[in-house]
């Protein structure tokens, strides 16, 4: 079973500006300062709730000077995070004051603001009565009553494929026939343009992810700005296999189980070109650094700890307070 969202992961070109954003301006907390695995020269960047709850997890590789991406067809194009009722005008009102653009609109008859950051990545928040269990941090700059609680969605855009008059919908035959996802909405748009789209929405565990088929969307070019992979919950390494298995049998091209030191991962592409992971929720943040400390050293994977020296110079300095 897919639990739901595990983390986001997308592509900030500052790092000093991403954390004034995702900490100062969101309220999340810094939870881990690490490299990528695989690039260790780039910062891995993760905020979440107090203790990084999975669900909870906005993620970012910093990649200094590189070029403003374009969201569009074959990714994620928006991350909505979930906020307490009666907060979402107190939001507009933050916003506004820490010279956020923002607006809002209405999504499935429910008020949305969507805010960018400061490369352009859309967040979104939305107003969700029952609240989802996580770990409210005393340190952060929004008031407990409105802190945002956890991922609540995310939203993709496959490429359009189509045969004769009709899109191919292979991303949506995965997500209801292997993953089990159920669509619980289902709505229209027609565009002067560029013909008709729609979005539809899937329940995935404990989250939602909407399918959006927008023939006015381009091409993505994953760049600064833009959302580089979404991760899913598998409850623990013997689920993790369970699906590793169940994917290469249905032909769903998956790499080898990688360590992340805070949770182990696989990834593939589902058919519409998204990158997708799945992330075990164990073993967490705490197996190197105390609750009180999270995100505040450079923590290294034991396979470039002998490069430390060099990636401290290397490195963006970073600000926390
Ligand atoms: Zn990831």
């Amino acid at each position: 079973m897919i639990l739901g969202i595990h983390h986001v992961t997308a592509i900030a070109e500052d790092a000093q500006k991403n954390v004034d954003f995702y900490v100062k301006v969101l309220g999340l907390r810094m939870i881990k300062k690490t490299v990528n695995f695989d690039d260790p020269g780039v910062y891995h960047l993760y905020y979440g709730d107090g203790v990084g709850t999975p669900g909870t997890l906005m993620t970012f590789f910093v990649y200094r000077q590189i070029r403003q991406g374009v969201r569009g067809q074959g990714e994620t194009v928006s991350v909505t995070f979930e906020v307490p009722v009666g907060s979402l005008d107190r939001w507009r009102e933050r916003l506004a004051r820490l010279g956020v653009t923002f607006g809002e609109e209405e999504i499935f008859g429910k008020r949305v603001v969507w805010a960018l950051d400061p490369v352009g990545l859309r967040i979104e928040l939305e107003e969700v009565a029952e609240s989802t269990k996580m770990d409210v941090w005393s340190g952060s700059t929004v008031p407990a009553e409105d802190a945002i609680r956890t991922i609540r969605r995310v939203t993709v855009a496959p490429f359009q494929v189509s045969e004769g008059n009709q899109p191919v919908r292979r991303s949506e035959e995965l997500f209801t026939e292997l993953f089990g996802w159920e669509p619980i909405a289902r709505d229209s748009h027609e565009s002067e343009t560029r013909g008709s789209g729609f979005r539809e929405r899937f329940r995935a565990g404990v989250s939602e992810v909407d399918v959006l088929r927008d023939p006015s969307l381009g091409r993505r070019l994953n760049s600064a700005g833009t959302i580089h992979h979404i991760a899913f919950r598998n409850a623990d390494s013997e689920s993790q296999e369970a699906w590793l298995a169940t994917l290469l049998r249905n032909g769903v091209h998956t790499t080898p189980v990688q360590e992340r030191n805070y949770f182990r991962s696989i990834y593939f592409r589902e058919p519409g070109g998204v990158l997708f992971e799945f992330a075990t929720d164990g073993p967490g943040f705490l197996i190197d650094e105390t609750y009180e400390t999270l995100g505040q050293n450079l923590m290294l994977p034991p396979q470039v700890e002998d490069l430390r020296e060099q990636l401290n110079e290397v490195l963006q300095e970073i600000d926390l307070s």
